[in-house]
């Protein structure tokens, strides 16, 4: 059961510290509406400046649609990015990555991320250079003192997952930028987009409002600036200057749980919904939402830097799991360097900023004694002195991923999970790669394209998607008893049933998320029907086992009863009775047995017998 258990972090955990997330001052305001609808129909087309493309986020996934679109476009076409944090550091500066390893948080690149960076040329000789391979596991159960070491096959894994620090895969793909696409792609850091007029000149263009950040918010050395996660959904950056932005072509967001655009998407839409009559709400395509979860399981964790001892692999996950927290190490860089991250539940005393490093001390050697050794007493009193960082909780947007005939959204904005089976980043690039795919399938000889037709093939494709990978996931992030059925009990089927029948049931649901050939919704629809027959099949392998143990009773009760006819020995009545009674009542169930136990005594049948039979026996004496 523990292995089971143990599949919670079957795929990379990686984490550190959100060090790219900013600090909210306290007088900060969640601006809804920056420009007002007189503004916006007073802007003369002439005074506004205008662009071909506008990426919002420069994440992962704002980073590749920039990348994308500069590919896909005629090459006369200029593509915009804005981000509202600074520039990302150098990735191949060492200082910065090495010195402390617990500053980024990593994250795991499978087969859908590698492929998506492949098919625009940013994998091989780019982003890949700059990871470490991890090619298999070592865990710790409870009470376990050496762990069990595991390494991948080719089966369970197609290609190894590929680490590196979020943070440095942003680095990367902003240096592959500047070398390959200066001039086609335009950076713009401590820049945040706000999303004024969807359907601008009757939807032909998209009305933005870029603002600049000011600089209390986007300090030059944006590492030093460290916040939990949980602030940053509906945090918007104070902003000085502003200025109006035409977008003629496509708005890409890729604003991750920040939701800029999904916000005001979804006040558009509830502002229309809710102005319709009822009759017409009926009949109304279903309004723009983001679904959002209430974290009924929360963790939070702290990111400790270490030094795997040199007998220990520098290319394995290593994870334990104890009563009361979690541990789990990747590497950060090729020299064993990991960084650990102790995820606590949230109320756990030590879940706080300032905690007693002697506290620290005395968990960790009671339940991960192989890792607190390798931590020494000054990391120990920095880790406790941390605050808390927080996962995302799980979100979804729909049903549609598109507003107006210009705008769409993608990566995180659209589909937030908690980052234990490492597909957060994976999916936020293949949505780029989708996007790509839309386009190309509605671009002509030119190399334009309809943007009406793109964005709402894009989201034929994704939304449902989107929402089946977070339902999905979370499913396997319930609490307590929920979980049991939920996470443990659909993975130990599944790993029973596709070892013996693996030509009809696929591996476990955590496998098929990581495998690209599989759509997310597509393994919703197959677990969904696995579970169908494996209940059909438990069921009826059930009612066959009782249908023989019943005949087997019967036949047992029946020889009993013969043998104690024949010797009258009052002491088997008891037990020819007991199992008569059970074999005629598992017989009464079934229609067939029932014939076959017409000739078998009932029980009070048997007890008078015996009864009788001695009686004569004294008699005779
Ligand atoms: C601790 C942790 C561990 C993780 N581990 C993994 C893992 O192992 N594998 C995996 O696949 N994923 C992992 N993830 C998830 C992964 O980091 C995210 O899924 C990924 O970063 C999403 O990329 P994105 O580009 O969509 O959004 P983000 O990375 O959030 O980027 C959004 C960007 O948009 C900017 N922005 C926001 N609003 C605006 C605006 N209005 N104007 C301009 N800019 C704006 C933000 O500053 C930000 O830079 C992990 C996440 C965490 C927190």
């Amino acid at each position: 059961m523990h292995r089971f258990l143990g599949f919670i972090l079957f795929q990379p955990l990686l984490q550190g510290t959100p060090s790219w997330s900013f600090s909210p001052p306290k007088n900060l305001s969640t601006r809804k509406a920056t420009v007002s609808i007189q503004a916006v129909n007073d802007v003369s087309n002439e005074s506004v400046e205008t662009t071909d493309a506008v990426v919002c986020g420069g994440g992962p996934a704002g980073l590749l649609t920039a990348i994308m679109l500069a590919e896909k476009l005629p090459p006369s076409r200029k593509i915009r990015l804005y981000d509202r944090l600074s520039a990302p550091p150098d990735a191949d500066d060492d200082r910065i990555w090495d010195n402390d390893v617990a500053r980024f948080y990593l994250i795991g690149l499978g087969g859908r991320g590698q492929s998506a960076l492949q098919e625009f040329g940013a994998w091989e000789g780019v982003v890949k250079d700059r990871c470490v391979s991890v090619v298999g596991r070592r865990d710790w159960q409870p009470g376990d003192r050496e762990g069990t070491e595991r390494i991948f096959t080719k089966a369970e894994k197609r290609v190894p997952t590929e680490v590196l620090a979020r943070d440095k895969l942003v680095g990367v793909l902003h240096q592959h930028i500047l070398d390959k696409y200066k001039g086609r792609i335009e950076l713009n850091y401590g820049f945040e987009v706000h999303p004024v007029d969807f359907n601008h000149e009757n939807g032909k263009s998209v009305l933005v409002e870029i603002a600049q950040c000011t600089s209390e918010l986007v300090p030059l050395n944006r590492l030093e600036v460290k916040t939990s996660l949980e602030n940053q959904e509906e945090i918007l950056c104070s902003t000085e200057d502003t200025k109006l932005l035409k977008v003629n072509g496509l708005l890409v967001a890729a604003d991750g749980t920040v939701r800029t655009v999904a916000n005001a998407m979804e006040r558009e839409d509830r502002k229309r919904f809710d102005s319709l009559h009822p009759i017409q709400k009926v009949f109304s395509p279903k309004p723009f939402r983001v679904k959002r979860y209430e974290d009924d399981n929360q963790r939070v964790y702290k990111s400790f830097p270490i030094n795997v001892p040199k007998d220990w692999r520098f290319d394995l996950n290593y994870s334990a799991r104890a009563k009361r927290a979690t541990f789990d190490a990747l590497p950060a860089n090729r020299k064993g360097n990991y960084c650990g991250l102790l995820l606590l539940k949230k109320d756990d005393p030590l879940a706080v900023e300032n905690n007693d490093p002697k506290e620290l001390r005395a968990m960790m050697d009671n339940s991960f004694p192989y890792f607190s050794k390798l931590i020494d007493d000054e990391t120990m009193a920095t880790v406790a002195k941390k605050p808390v960082s927080y996962l995302p909780s799980f979100r979804y947007a729909g049903p549609r991923l598109f507003q107006g005939n210009n705008c769409v959204i993608l990566g995180d904005c659209v589909h937030t999970v908690k980052p234990y089976f490492g597909l957060g980043a994976n999916s936020a690039l293949e949505d780029v790669r989708i996007l790509g795919q839309a386009i190309d399938k509605h671009k002509d000889e030119n190399g334009e394209f309809d943007t009406a037709k793109v964005v709402r093939e894009f989201s034929k494709r994704r939304a449902k998607d989107s929402k089946a990978l977070v339902r999905v996931s979370r499913d396997l992030d319930r609490p307590g008893k929920l979980g049991v059925f939920t996470f443990l009990i659909p993975i130990i089927l599944d790993s029973i049933f596709n070892k013996f029948l693996p030509a009809i049931f696929t591996p476990n649901i955590i496998n098929m998320l990581q495998r690209e050939g599989w759509t997310f919704s597509g393994v919703a629809r197959r677990k969904r029907l696995e579970r169908i027959v494996q209940i059909a099949m438990l069921t009826s392998g059930f009612y066959l086992a009782g249908k023989v143990a019943t005949r087997a009773i019967l036949w047992t009760a029946t020889k009993l009863f013969a043998v104690c006819q024949r010797s009258a020995a009052a002491r088997y009545a008891i037990p020819a009775a007991a199992l008569s009674f059970v074999g005629t009542f598992l017989a009464s169930r079934s229609n067939k047995t029932r014939e076959s136990s017409k000739d078998l005594p009932a029980v009070a049948d048997v007890i008078t017998k015996f009864s009788k039979k001695s009686e004569e026996k004294q008699v005779t004496k």
